[in-house]
């Protein structure tokens, strides 16, 4: 089982590095893994400061596929 956020559905019309909408996903087993890989992504490509936690831990869906 896989956590997983998209980029898109927690910033509405992020672009990516390119200006592309962004198509980013955090994967991880557990939220807290999501958390860590998708607040690096926000700050790295998306200069997004502050804690967004609350926010992806929002959008954090479970893949059961
Ligand atoms: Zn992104």
């Amino acid at each position: 089982m896989v956590r997983f956020a998209r980029c898109n559905s927690l910033l509405s019309l992020a672009l990516d590095a390119s200006g592309k909408g962004c198509r980013y996903v955090a994967k991880g087993a557990s939220d807290d893994d999501v958390v860590k890989d998708m607040s690096e992504h926000l700050t790295t490509v998306h200069q997004v400061a502050g804690d967004m936690k609350a926010n992806i831990l929002a959008s954090t869906k479970t893949n059961n596929g």
